[in-house]
């Protein structure tokens, strides 16, 4: 049977609208599709290929534990679900951990377990959670509804309640909203999906500070900025700031579908046996993979590369600028970078997206005007340079009109 674009219009959901290249194969940093036409991909699933396609560590450990065991239940424990808590738990804040299969469901978890231990701490008064204009914390109903996009949870009926949006960045903002009723307030050290917008150390150590005076739990939402994308582990190492709770998924898995909720001894206990659950949570293949892929990144080769690396990319990038003029800043930490287009291309950014694929580059978007860049960790340099020369043949495409040309 001939697999082509028009059948996903005939059998899919129509909720996505995918481009109508269709890869088959994948290997470091680039792709391949049906016709054989290659691609590099700055885009890594979205922050997910924190080591390209295929990476052999990954497909070794997938294989390794393919011929072992697949899944057992949580009635029955597993040896790679341990041991990659064991690495978890050795190198981050935590003390305990539990599995997800998404960034969603790992959200889900936080956000209950606040609940859970508010309750049981305080009383049922102290529900209150505080979570960001434009964040982003998945597609459950509970999360959506926390993430500060109202275009993702309205029209679904009635609400959790008990949620508020404060806006990013800003303190003074937190200040009004926080109170002794706040159970939890849910951050994304980085804005990704809302235009990657990085918190400034100020507000992160505001946050972490208005929350212990309310005793309120802190939660750091790393679905997309952990497992070295920053250059860090978690990005809540470079600010020095600790969170109670850190939700990790996305580039845990480095492609293969896992998320974790990370947290002390003291607050994990108030999810005694039976107040939560998940058939998959801390499947083996997931799990093997999983400690493949933190291992790899968490060495100082790969997580000092994505400091070069980004450097590297943000320099290309001002070169492109320099010709073009389109974007009026080019931000992030380690290798999530967004390039913010100026009032001139305002709305173009998925635009850009399609031009560069045509040209043989995945690139992102965040939003209408930031385009967004989530390169496997260990990009070649080689790949990096390579591609943004597509990325500027695409751009010499929808610019050259108005471009001062260098
Ligand atoms: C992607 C993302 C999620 C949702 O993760 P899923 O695996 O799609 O459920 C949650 N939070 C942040 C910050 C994300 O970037």
């Amino acid at each position: 049977m001939v697999v082509s674009r028009s059948l996903f219009d005939e059998v899919m959901v129509p909720n996505y609208a995918p481009a109508q290249i269709i890869p088959v194969k994948g290997e470091g940093s680039r792709l391949w599709d049906q016709a054989g036409k290659e691609y590099i991909d700055f885009a890594g699933g979205i922050a997910v290929n924190c080591l390209g396609h295929c990476h052999p560590a990954l497909v070794g450990a997938l294989k390794t534990q393919a011929d072992k065991l697949w899944h057992l239940s949580n009635v029955l424990t597993n040896e790679p679900a341990l041991l990659l808590a064991k690495a978890l738990v050795d190198h981050t804040f935590a003390e305990k951990v539990y599995f997800a299969n998404s960034g969603a469901e790992a959200n889900e978890a936080a956000l209950k377990l606040a609940r859970r231990y508010a309750k049981d701490k305080y009383g049922e008064h102290k529900d209150q959670i505080i979570a960001f204009k434009q964040g982003f914390h998945g597609r459950t109903f509970f999360t959506v509804t926390v993430g500060g996009q109202p275009a993702y949870s309205d029209g679904f009926g009635p609400k959790p309640e008990g949620i508020e949006h404060a806006e990013f960045n800003n303190l003074d903002s937190l200040r009004a909203l926080i109170n002794a009723n706040t159970c939890a307030v849910m951050v994304e050290p980085m804005q990704g999906e809302g235009g990657v917008m990085p918190a400034t150390a100020e507000f992160i150590k505001g946050v972490r500070e208005l929350c212990d005076a309310n005793n309120a739990l802190l939660i750091f939402d790393e679905v997309q900025t952990g497992v070295g994308r920053t250059g860090e582990l978690y990005a809540y190492m470079a600010y020095g700031v600790t969170p109670d709770i850190l939700t990790t998924a996305k580039a845990l898995g480095g492609g293969f579908p896992i998320g974790a909720m990370l947290t002390t001894t003291e607050i994990a206990k108030h999810l005694v046996v039976g107040t939560h659950g998940s058939t998959y949570g801390g499947n083996p293949l997931a799990c093997a993979v999983a400690l493949a892929a933190v291992t790899t990144v968490n060495t100082p080769e790969v997580l000092n590369g994505v400091t070069h690396k980004a450097e590297l990319f943000k320099r290309e990038l001002q070169r492109i600028n320099d010709k073009y003029q389109l974007f009026s800043e080019i931000r992030g930490m380690g290798l999530l970078i967004g390039a913010v287009l100026n009032a001139d291309y305002a709305g173009k950014a998925r635009d850009i997206m399609l031009a560069g694929a045509e040209h043989g580059v995945m690139t992102l978007v965040a939003g209408m005007n930031v385009v967004r860049f989530a390169p496997s960790l260990v990009i070649p340099d080689a790949d990096i340079v390579a591609g943004m020369a597509r990325l500027e043949q695409a751009i010499a495409q929808i610019a050259a009109p108005t471009a001062k040309q260098a």
